[in-house]
């Protein structure tokens, strides 16, 4: 078989915010894409007129501008087989919906909803199918005229598909294999609907990735079920030569217990399932972002990349490129990937440490003066430095005291405080208690007498003439030091804080303590 150009889609619905597993979807089309030497499309399923949410549009298309997930056509960047907002292509739909009632693959339904109600009640598991439809009002059991005067009338209809039932439908997906299905179980699918003349998800969906050229259609498991009545819809038009190969990528499980990750598990445990923060326009709700809790863009691809692929070895940390390099869609697995948020924050920390600490300035910088602290990049850079590898502590969902490495930008503040502001002494403090006795105040003098007439007030500079002191005098100064210009037991090397401070706060700071501590 010749090689086909490789064409993928993402296909969201604009009912709200990108979940993340779509966002996991559109990572694999895009990795898969760039692998092949393909093309990535962004196509806006917005058929169902009832669940639009305004903004929606827009929320997709500055998530991906936002994780770096480029798209070579559709909305927000054109190309040939546009328009790529399915609600402008009415007209398209409206000739495939022709060809499937001429060629009898399709038939027209006047049943009202209660009509279909009625059935309901009368019939248990009533299903509108080869088994019903003879019972019902549709072009198939009343005359044609009746047919054509209810249309003249403008009474509503639906179109639906007719499936033949007892045939075996195989779906060919590249990571599930076979999947084989009995038409009989499949409903007469409504394909377009005369109130709103638009088609159905299905029928725009098919028509689209045809027109559109798609050769793999890569989505969630969800769709999965609705993969043998496409097959059959393919074949009912005329394409089944031009079918994409289907991939069906594995569900996103919830962080603990059976089930589907959903936004309730995010609220309960505290992380966002949403790539940008989302204010509902309709409730005024506001749902958390990865953007808005300080992920790095990058750190959130890696982490989404692995939840269902792995690139066969234990590597991990990988960019763009190597993702792309790597990446095959036979080696995603089938089983559902656990949502293990935790690993989400790991990665934020890898990336975090990989970047300069000047990249981490201008989010440290909002979240000082947030604080009514005001400083200069150059000082920012240099608490950055000093403090980036340290440990900071955390509530865990339990209630319980943890630690783990600084993984966001924001986790500094806490542990960086007393470089821009000078300390409150506490006597209680189990460090001060600990390490400030009675003669300590009069130590702490003799220290600061060491350090008042330096000139070179440099790390180095102080450690010289600390050292002699320290050597001649046989003093161990450094814990009180602490107390004096931190407060409590925290913070980095004492040279570096104290050259950081500057000869005067550093000085100051000392006496305050000596005052308040005695
Ligand atoms: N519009 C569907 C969605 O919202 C697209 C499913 C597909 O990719 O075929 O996910």
């Amino acid at each position: 078989m010749s090689q086909r150009e490789v064409r993928v889609r993402f296909a969201p619905s604009p009912t709200g915010p990108l979940h993340i597993g779509g966002v996991r979807t559109a990572l694999y089309n895009y990795l898969f894409a760039r692998k092949n030497g393909g093309k990535l499309i962004l196509r806006i399923e917005d058929t169902d007129s009832t669940r639009f949410v305004p903004g929606a549009e827009e929320y997709i298309i500055e998530s991906f501008k936002w994780l770096g997930i480029e798209f070579d056509e559709g909305v927000g960047v054109g190309g040939d087989y546009g328009p790529y907002r399915q609600s402008e292509r009415r007209d398209i739909y409206k000739k495939y919906v022709r060809q499937l009632l001429d060629a009898g693959r399709a038939y027209i339904a006047f049943d009202t909803p209660e009509e279909l109600d009625a059935k309901r009640s009368e019939i248990e598991n009533f299903q509108y199918d080869a088994s019903t439809r003879g019972m019902m009002r549709n072009s198939l059991t009343l005359p044609p005229a009746e047919v054509e005067r209810l249309m003249a009338e403008g009474k509503q209809y639906v179109v639906r598909f007719k499936i033949e039932p007892g045939r075996d439908i195989h779906v060919n997906d590249i990571i599930r294999g076979d999947v084989s299905v009995n038409s009989s179980i499949l409903d007469d699918k409504v394909l377009y609907k005369s109130a709103d003349q638009l088609p159905t998800y299905h029928l725009a969906n098919i028509v689209d990735d045809h027109l559109m050229k798609v050769s793999h259609v890569i989505r969630g498991e969800e769709w999965l079920p609705s993969a043998p009545l496409h097959v059959l819809l393919y074949e009912a038009l005329d394409w089944k030569d031009s079918m994409p190969r289907f991939a069906h990528l594995p569900l996103l499980l919830k962080p603990v217990g059976n089930g589907k990750l959903s936004k309730r598990d995010g609220d309960k445990l505290g992380f966002p399932v949403f790539p940008l923060e989302w204010h509902d326009p309709k409730s005024g709700e506001t749902s958390s972002g990865y953007r808005e809790k300080g992920y790095l863009p990058h750190a959130v691809v890696n982490f989404l990349a692995l939840l269902g692929w792995n690139p066969g070895n234990d590597q991990e940390i990988m960019s763009m490129s190597e993702l792309t390099a790597y990446f095959d869609l036979e080696k995603c697995s089938k089983s559902g990937a656990r949502f293990d948020y935790q690993k989400g924050i790991w990665f934020n920390h890898q990336y975090l440490l990989m970047q300069d600490a000047e990249d981490w300035v201008p989010e440290f910088d909002r979240i000082l003066q947030a604080n009514g602290i005001t400083s200069t990049p150059q000082q920012e850079a240099r608490v950055v430095e000093l403090m980036k590898t340290k440990v900071v502590e955390y509530t865990d969902n339990d209630g319980n005291k943890k630690k783990r490495n600084i993984s966001f930008v924001s986790d500094l503040w806490p542990l960086t405080k007393f470089f821009f502001v000078a300390p409150e002494y506490d006597k209680e403090d189990k460090f001060v208690r600990k390490n400030w006795k009675e003669d300590t105040a009069a130590e702490m003098q003799e220290l600061l007498d060491v350090l008042a007439p330096l000139e070179d007030f440099s790390a180095e500079g102080q450690k010289a003439a600390v050292d002699a002191w320290v050597e001649k005098t046989g003093k161990r100064p450094w814990n009180a030091w602490r107390v004096a210009l931190v407060g409590t037991g925290q913070g980095p090397d004492m040279y570096e804080l104290s050259a950081f401070l500057g000869k005067d706060e550093t000085l100051c700071r000392m006496q305050s303590a000596i005052k308040a501590l005695g």
